[in-house]
C-alpha cells in the first residue's frame, strides 16, 4: 500500500509515491512548463534512472492522468486502488488549520477562502485536490499545511503593531511558512539528540531560495521569521525580508512605480540578487567571488548581509528560548551546503555556548553534528524532507480507519 506526496504548483506538478510499510520511495516526479508545447514529464522508479519526455500537456488533469498513467503501465503499482491516500502540500490554511486535516467539502472551502491570503499558491493547490477527486474517487486526501505549524505562536508573537481591527477585520497577521520542514527538523534533531519530540527546543534555520528562522520549544513553534507573507525576516534569494516599510512609498516616487511593480521589486528583484546585481544562487556569488572583479565585491556584500540577518534571528531566538537552545540547526539547500553561512552565521556566538567545529564544519555530510565538544548548544545539519513527513500524515490516517 503506498501514499501519494503531491505538491501541486501553478505550472507544475511535483509528486512521491512513498511505501506506508517502510516508507520507501517507489517513484518520484515532476510535470513541468503545465500549459505549454514544451511542458515535460520526468520521474524515476524507485532509485532508477530518471526519465524525461518533452510534449504539450494542457492543464493539471492531463498532468495528472500521465502521472496515473505511468505509475501504472511501469508496473510501479497494479493499480490505482493500490493509492491509499494522497497527502496535499497546501500553503496556506490561515488560522483555522493548527494540524493536518482530511480533505472535505469544508476543508475546501476553508482553503478557498484562504486564497486572498496565499494567491500565488492556493489555488493551485486546491486544483491539485480536485484533479485527484476527479480521477480517483474515493482515494482519502489530507491537506498539509504550510502554515499549520507555526499556529502554536502566542499573539504577543504573531499580531503586527498595527491597528487591532486590521487582525480581526482581515486576518492581518503572522501566519509563517516552511511548517513541515521546521516539523520535519524539529522531529529528527529530538531523535538525533535522543530527546523526546514534546522536549525539544531549536532554532531551525532553513535557508533555501525561501528562508526562515523558527525557535522552537518543547517541539512547538513559538517565533519564526516570515510573517504575513513569506517576504518578512531573513535577507533571500530574491525577496529582501525585514525592511522599513515607508520605503515602498518613497521609491514608488523616486522611481515612478506602481505598488503592484514595487511589490513584484521586493518579492523578485531583491535579496542576494538585488543586492549582488548577479544571481540569486549562492553557488554562483561563490563562482563570482572566485572570479575576482567589481561583481565580486556586491558578491561578498550579499553574503555579508544575508549571514549578518540571520545571525541577528539566531541570537534573538536564543533570548525568545531564554538561553535554552538544545541546539542551532541548518537545512535546506543553503544550510546543508555551505560550510561559510554557517560558519559566519555563528561567529560571535561563543557567549551563548555556540561553538562550532570548523573542521567539522567544512566536512558536514547531512545529517551531522558539527558543534565543537565542549559546546553547550548543539549544531546540526540536518537534510530537510517534507514530502516523508506529508507522506507519514496520510499514513497515519490510513492507518487510523483501519482500526
Ligand atoms: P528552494 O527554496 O527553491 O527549494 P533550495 O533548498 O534548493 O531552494 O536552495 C537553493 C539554494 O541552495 C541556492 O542558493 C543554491 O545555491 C544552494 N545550494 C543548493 N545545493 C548546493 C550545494 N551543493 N552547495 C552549495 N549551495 C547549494
Amino acid at each position: 500500500m503506498y501514499v501519494l506526496v503531491l505538491n501541486s504548483g501553478s505550472s507544475s506538478v511535483k509528486y512521491q509515491l512513498v511505501s506506508i510499510q517502510d516508507e520507501s520511495l517507489a517513484s518520484k516526479g515532476l510535470v513541468e512548463k503545465i500549459g505549454t508545447k514544451e511542458a515535460f514529464y520526468s520521474y524515476a522508479i524507485g532509485n532508477g534512472e530518471k526519465q524525461k519526455e518533452i510534449r504539450p500537456i494542457l492543464n493539471h488533469e492531463e498532468a495528472l492522468s500521465i502521472v496515473f498513467n505511468t505509475l501504472t503501465e511501469k508496473g510501479v503499482i497494479r493499480n490505482l486502488g493500490e493509492i491509499s491516500a494522497i497527502g496535499h502540500r497546501v500553503v496556506h490554511g490561515g488560522a483555522k488549520f493548527a494540524e493536518t486535516v482530511l480533505v472535505t467539502d469544508e476543508v475546501m472551502q476553508d482553503i478557498r477562502d484562504c486564497i486572498e491570503l496565499g494567491p500565488l499558491h492556493n489555488p493551485h493547490n486546491l486544483k491539485g485536490i480536485e484533479v485527484c477527486a476527479r480521477l480517483i474517487p474515493g482515494v482519502p486526501q489530507l491537506a498539509v499545511f504550510d502554515t499549520a505549524f507555526h499556529q502554536t505562536m502566542p499573539e504577543y508573537a504573531c499580531l503586527y503593531a498595527l491597528p487591532y481591527e486590521l487582525y480581526t477585520r482581515h486576518r492581518v497577521r503572522r501566519y509563517g511558512f516552511h511548517g513541515t520542514s521546521h516539523r520535519f527538523i524539529a522531529s529528527r534533531a529530538a531523535e538525533m539528540l535522543g530527546k523526546s519530540a514534546d522536549t525539544i527546543n531549536i532554532i531551525n534555520c532553513h535557508l533555501g531560495n525561501g528562508a526562515s528562522v523558527c525557535a522552537i520549544q518543547n517541539g512547538k513553534s513559538v517565533d519564526t521569521s516570515m510573517g504575513f507573507t513569506p517576504l518578512e525576516g531573513l535577507i533571500m534569494g530574491t525577496r529582501s525580508g525585514d525592511m522599513d516599510p515607508a520605503i515602498i512609498q518613497y521609491i514608488m516616487g523616486k522611481e515612478k512605480r506602481s505598488i503592484q511593480e514595487v511589490d513584484s521589486m521586493l518579492n523578485k528583484e531583491s535579496g542576494l540578487l538585488g543586492i549582488s546585481g548577479t544571481t540569486n544562487d549562492v553557488r554562483e556569488l561563490f563562482e563570482c567571488i572566485r572570479k575576482g572583479g567589481a561583481e565580486a565585491k556586491r558578491a561578498e556584500l550579499a553574503l555579508a548581509m544575508m549571514t549578518y540577518r540571520l545571525k541577528k534571528y539566531v541570537a534573538a531566538y536564543m533570548g525568545v528560548l531564554n538561553g535554552k537552545a538544545d541546539a542551532v540547526v541548518f537545512t535546506a539547500g543553503i544550510g546543508e551546503n555551505n560550510a561559510h553561512v554557517r560558519k559566519h552565521a555563528l561567529a560571535g556566538l561563543e557567549f551563548m555556548g555556540i561553538e562550532v567545529d570548523q573542521s567539522k564544519n567544512e566536512n558536514a555530510v547531512p545529517d551531522a553534528d558539527i558543534a565543537a565538544e565542549s559546546s553547550r548548544v548543539r549544531v546540526l545539519v540536518i537534510a530537510t524532507n517534507e514530502e516523508i513527513l506529508i507522506a507519514r500524515d496520510a499514513a497515519a490516517y490510513v492507518r487510523s480507519i483501519q482500526k
